[in-house]
């Protein structure tokens, strides 16, 4: 049994990381523009926990961060799901985790949870919205309200979704059919007090992301803005999954400045390791990534 994950303090929120999985994934293949001398550089701090020695493949995690804040249960993103056909991904096909009963052994039964904040609505983000009961994808979280933008749902009735149409019918409809679901606008906004959408598109057409504010202090869920620490020094690099690379990067530098400048603490969807850190403006006018 591994330790009890660590819980981090944003004013008066409490935030533990909940992993459904953590793997590799060949560098190249994530960042098209991958330069392995950036890499090189960087070396010191990325192995092993965000690269392997050789420096060809980045470990990624995905996850679910656990939100309590003013008596609520608060979950950001439900990763991948069990039992999910997914034959365009080995990684996400039929997963059998023990994901609620990691979620079990940090306090929260599927009952607790009161909203379901979603990023975006690609697979490794809506997956546990529900699970299979009876034969059916029953919400599994079914006194949540479940939270994502409007744009992210618009997309799937478009052609260019149509070899993702299975995550939306077994992981999004049937939270809509049921009554649950609340659609953010475009231009994003306060959703409930200190529960902000930021719009991010570029990885997804509607692509959030989300701040929680406390007493002052704000923790910043960016989703997959950036999908791995290089890229806080490197933000011209998106990744092979974003959908309009050139609007990721422009959210890419946008949300890290925001960071930087608002001393938020980053709860990243896919760093591995800590995954929680903050952004720092350097001397040469760029980032830099530093975990908690
Ligand atoms: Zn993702």
């Amino acid at each position: 049994m591994s330790k009890r994950p660590h819980t981090y303090r944003i004013g008066a929120a409490e935030i533990t990381r909940v992993t459904e999985q953590t793997f590799a994934i060949d560098a190249a293949r994530l960042f098209p523009d991958l330069d392995p001398a950036v890499l090189h550089a960087h070396a010191s701090w990325l192995v092993p926990e965000h690269a392997d020695p050789a420096l060809t493949s980045a470990q990624l995690s995905v996850h679910t961060w656990v939100v309590r804040l003013d008596g609520r249960v608060i979950l950001v993103d439900t990763a991948c799901g069990n039992d999910k056909d997914r034959p365009f991904g080995a990684v996400f096909h039929r997963l059998n985790t023990p994901y609620l009963e990691r979620l079990a052994a940090v306090g929260v039964q599927p009952e607790d949870v009161d909203l379901v904040l979603i990023t975006h609505l690609h697979v490794d983000h809506v997956g546990w919205n529900t699970r299979l009961v009876d034969g059916q994808w029953t919400p599994t979280f079914p006194n949540a309200r479940y939270v994502f933008g409007a744009a992210e749902r618009a997309f799937y009735a478009t052609p260019a979704a149509a070899n993702r149409m299975m995550v939306f019918e077994d992981s999004v409809l049937p939270v809509i059919r049921a009554g649950l679901a609340d659609e953010v606008a475009d231009e994003g906004g306060a959703y409930l007090p200190g529960i902000r959408f930021l719009p991010t598109p570029g990885h997804s057409v509607g692509h959030m992301s989300i701040e929680i504010a406390s007493e002052g202090h704000r923790a910043l869920f960016w989703g997959d803005v950036v999908h791995h620490p290089i890229q806080v020094s490197t933000p011209s690099w998106s990744s092979s999954f974003c959908a309009d690379p050139i609007q990721a990067t422009a959210s890419r530098r946008r949300i890290l400045g925001y960071a930087a400048d608002h001393d938020a603490t980053v709860f990243s969807s896919h760093f591995a390791g800590a995954s929680a850190g903050r952004v720092h403006r350097d001397e040469r006018g760029g980032f830099e990534w530093r975990f908690i």
